[in-house]
């Protein structure tokens, strides 16, 4: 069933688990993404980008997304991932997302807040949770510095003070993870984590979730990071998986390589669902409001 976010991540962190978030970019990749929840009877969160919503436009992915997880026995959740454009954003309230990021983190503090609040009235109006970006959580190919990259860093203060009164179902600080594919082991800033996740109560999404090591990943949840966002892996996966079919069998049958991509993703999905510990919680009945 299509579900907002706010209750599953709340349930997600008190047991001590994390929803994977995943970006879609079509039909095939939503439905392998619902099926690989399914088989694993866990919550999970589809993500559009603001680019895959101005590609497809609104209608046909709320059509899919109807279709595939309105009669689904596990929870599911449409998000827009970081936003910037209220407009879109609106229009993403009002078309059937159940869930929404806005993403003023560029701007300076006091217009961030201002721009999350309205976003959050948008969204209760249209019953719809709300995720938010404070500190700027950099690209891998913006190649900064650790002193560049730590100025980036969300200060646990003013977490506080922008949480405050939001009700955010997800909150995104910038703890040391980039978008992309990571050229090292990146160092998180494990420290200000534990200290955002205590001092705000709201559960932490993890946004640069590709590359990440199996530890990190359980350090992250135990610390309060109940979704963790999935994008670069499904865009490796959608692309390989299609074209390794293709290569090894050079056949003009498209729904072939189709086959074949939707398994990839599938798997990839269930590897990364059961990694960090949501398996059998739809079954619990505690992954969602209905
Ligand atoms: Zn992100």
């Amino acid at each position: 069933m299509l579900t907002t976010m706010k209750e599953m991540l709340q349930t997600a962190q008190e047991g001590c688990y994390a929803v994977g978030a995943f970006n879609i970019l079509d039909y095939n990749s939503t439905l392998a993404v619902v099926r690989a929840a399914e088989e694993l009877q866990a919550p999970v969160i589809v993500q559009t980008s603001a680019k895959t919503v101005r590609f497809w436009g609104h209608s046909p992915i709320v059509s899919w997304i109807k279709e595939i997880a309105g009669a689904s026995p596990v929870p599911v959740v449409l998000h827009l991932d970081h936003c910037k454009d209220i407009e879109l954003i609106k229009q993403c309230i009002d078309t059937g997302w159940t869930s929404v990021m806005v993403d003023a983190s560029s701007k300076p503090f006091e217009e961030n807040l201002a721009l999350t609040r309205k976003v959050v009235e948008l969204a209760d109006a249209g019953e719809v949770s709300v995720e938010a970006e404070l500190g700027e959580i950099v690209g891998v190919e913006d190649d900064k510095s650790v002193a560049e990259q730590d100025a980036h860093l969300a200060d646990p203060d003013k977490a506080v003070a922008f949480c405050q009164d939001l009700h955010l179902a997800a909150f995104a600080p910038a703890i040391g993870t980039a978008h992309g594919v990571y050229k090292g082991e990146p160092k998180l800033a494990f420290d200000r984590l534990e200290e955002i996740a205590n001092r705000t109560g709201i559960p932490i999404a993890l946004h640069g979730g590709t590359g990440l090591s199996d530890e990190i990943f359980h350090r992250c949840i135990e610390l309060g990071c109940a979704k963790i966002n999935i994008s670069t892996q499904l865009k490796y996966a959608f692309i390989d998986g299609f074209v390794d079919y293709h290569l090894a069998h050079r056949e003009y049958e498209p729904l072939k390589p189709l086959a074949a991509q939707f398994e990839r993703i599938k798997q990839e999905v269930k590897e990364r669902i059961d990694l960090f510990g949501g398996a059998g919680w739809a079954a619990r009945g505690s992954g969602g409001s209905q």
